[in-house]
């Protein structure tokens, strides 16, 4: 009796009840695999004609390091170390995604399930790491996807543990990349990928726990209270985050357009404030301006008020029949208020200054409403004169044809 052939799930680990769609992977994969063309002469290597390259693997992972280390060593191990794994971790995650996507659409695989099973035997294939998924697993394409994993025979694990004893973290970034690129594409969530342990680090195995990017300190948090390894080695492991460097420098770019913002908005107070500051100099400017014409105005008036309304009166007081005293008295009257007023005939060039005597004994009738007819019985003059008078007046007061009242005209001087 001959055994039916019964093929073995050799390139990957998984619970029973994933067997068989692996195996139905493990069985594509193998056959693209199988289809190689060398060519070195046309620089090629190539898959079911798909052009590889073959890369060194230290050399994209321990030598890489200690070049940023090396270029970085002004800034200290630790940021040139996640420099180098933020690097390592874009790039192979861009890779599992971009692999992934070819690959699906190659072999015609549409099913998240089949799509994610194909990744860790391609992995294997193109000489990551093979691939160990544990019980507790729960791959479902929603925000309680939770898948916990070993990379055993890691690419990156084998390139330290040959160049160094033991590290002091984590080192496997591109196999965390890869993986959590490949199931991003097949799941079209978002996900990343922490090891947790490290075999360069001396752990048992490398291991990986995989979430979306909101579950996964919490997966990591609970695998930690049953682990063997001491809860605190937990609380230290780096989740990379896929194009950190960009969502960085969007912070920073949205800080800036705040700042920006911020900076406007006080620029437009300042120039308010500003704007409030220069009316209120006009304003000011302005009261200064009408209160010195007023105080000329003021000055103009108190002459103009001696000339009007006390000299043409002393004046005639002093061509009546009085006594020589009498006389002696108005003079000097006369002469102590040409002396407190000839300081401002010095200072002023007032308009007005050029009545004559009579003009001015007219204009100050004029002014107190008394009308023509009695300015010239008052005077002792005829009407016309008056009348003379008064145009003269109207001219040194430039009010000629101008529909100004005379009398409001001298009034408002007072
Ligand atoms: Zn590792």
């Amino acid at each position: 009796m001959t055994q039916p052939h019964k093929p073995d799930l050799n390139t990957v680990n998984v619970p029973d009840n994933f067997t068989k769609v692996f195996l139905t992977a493990q069985n594509y994969v193998r056959n693209y695999f199988s289809i190689i063309e060398r060519d070195p002469e046309k620089g090629l290597v190539q898959f079911s004609d798909e052009r590889y390259i073959l890369v060194r693997a230290s050399s994209m992972s321990k030598e890489f390091f200690d070049m940023m280390t090396q270029l970085y060593q002004d800034r200290g191990e630790k940021e040139a170390r996640t420099l180098a794994f933020n690097f390592l971790f874009d790039i192979a995650h861009s890779i599992g995604k971009a692999d992934a996507k070819s690959f699906f659409s190659k072999m015609n695989v549409t099913d998240p399930i089949e799509k994610l099973s194909a990744g860790p035997v391609h992995f294997a294939y193109t000489g990551w790491a093979t691939v160990k998924i544990h019980p507790m697993s729960n791959p479902t394409p929603d925000e309680n996807y939770y898948l916990i994993y070993d990379h055993p025979y890691s690419l990156e694990a084998q390139a330290w543990m040959e160049k160094e004893e033991k590290t002091k973290f984590p080192v496997c970034v591109m196999n965390a990349g890869y993986s959590s690129g490949w199931c991003e594409e097949s799941f079209g969530i978002a996900l990343v990928t922490a090891e947790i342990e490290c075999r360069a680090k001396g752990d048992r195995h490398c291991r990986f726990i995989m979430a979306p990017p909101s579950k996964i300190k919490e997966y990591i948090n609970k695998y930690s209270k049953q682990a063997y390894i001491k809860y605190e080695h937990y609380k230290h492991i780096d989740v990379p985050e896929f194009f950190k460097r960009k969502r960085l420098e969007d912070d920073l770019q949205t800080y800036k357009t705040q700042l920006e913002k911020l900076v406007e908005k006080r620029t437009d107070k300042l120039t308010k404030t500003n704007q409030r500051l220069e009316e209120a100099n006009i304003a000011l400017k302005v009261i200064l301006k009408q209160m010195e014409t007023k105080k000329k105005t003021d000055q103009e008036n108190f002459l103009v008020n001696i000339k009007h309304s006390i000299m043409p009166f002393l004046d005639q007081l002093s061509q009546g029949n009085l006594s020589r005293e009498q006389k002696a008295l108005i003079a000097q009257l006369e002469k102590n208020i040409n002396q407190i007023a000839s300081p401002l005939v010095s200072k002023l060039s007032s308009k007005y200054l050029n009545l004559t005597p009579m003009e001015i004994k007219v204009a100050t009738l004029v002014k107190d409403g008394v009308v023509n007819k009695e300015i010239a019985n008052l005077l002792n003059v005829s009407l016309n004169t008056i009348t003379s008078h008064r145009y003269k007046i109207r001219t040194k007061l430039e009010l000629r044809n101008k529909k100004i009242n005379l009398r409001s005209y001298l009034r408002s001087l007072e």
